[in-house]
């Protein structure tokens, strides 16, 4: 299958990919990618629904103790260091680039608890930049449909960085990310009822 075939299919599939995690600024968004991480977005979306009533900038965010914020966020997983990295990350920012979150990979990139994926969904959902962040579900169904065949996402994304046009890495980490979400699922996916039936990698027993 062709890359333009593909995405001709990927968007008639899913043809306004939205980001499920919610959010009203840049720094609510960088604080919502960093719970995701082994959580869903329904459950960040429940916590940052009643953090960000108070606690929505750097400075309001650092008014909490470590202690209270792992609180309010328990319910994502991996309280301790997720609070610690949004109080580091809170504290660079004001320091480093006066409270605002900067649209750069590389300086994004030097904020605590925020790797490669998290500034790549950042930077190009809320700047609208040209990334594509590689995350499980990203991952999977590169292999899957052939794109790769690695389980390190620095190579995925430069495999798909390679293939496509950087006008559409972000729309398509998008797409990628829901149809990972919805119909190429790690557990049953929905062999059946996908475009790609034909071209996938997949071995279906
Ligand atoms: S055929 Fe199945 S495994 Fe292959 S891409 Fe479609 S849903 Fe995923």
């Amino acid at each position: 299958m062709k890359n333009e075939e593909f995405l001709e299919k990927l968007n008639k599939l899913i043809p306004e990919p939205k980001c499920e995690l919610k959010y009203n600024s840049p720094y609510e968004l960088l604080v919502a990618v960093i719970l995701s991480a082994q959580c869903t977005d329904r459950r960040v979306n429940i916590v940052t629904e009643e953090l960000f009533k108070e606690f929505n900038t750097p400075e309001k965010m650092l008014k909490l103790s470590q202690e209270e914020l792992e609180e309010k966020i328990h319910s994502c997983g991996f309280y301790h260091n997720k609070a610690k990295n949004i109080l580091e990350m809170s504290k660079s920012l004001l320091e480093k680039f006066n409270g605002q979150v900067p649209n750069d990979l590389d300086k994004l990139q030097t904020l605590a608890g925020v790797g490669r994926k998290t500034a790549n969904v950042v930077f190009a959902e809320a700047f609208k930049g040209n990334a594509i962040a590689v995350d499980t579900h990203v991952l999977r169904v590169s292999n899957r449909l052939g794109f790769v065949k690695t389980e390190n996402p620095f190579i995925c994304e430069r495999a798909l960085m390679e293939n496509f046009d950087e006008k559409v890495w972000g729309k398509l980490h998008l797409q990628l990310v829901l149809f990972g979400r919805y119909i190429c699922k790690a557990q049953k996916p929905d062999c059946q009822n996908c475009l790609f039936l034909n071209d996938c990698k997949y071995n279906i027993e």
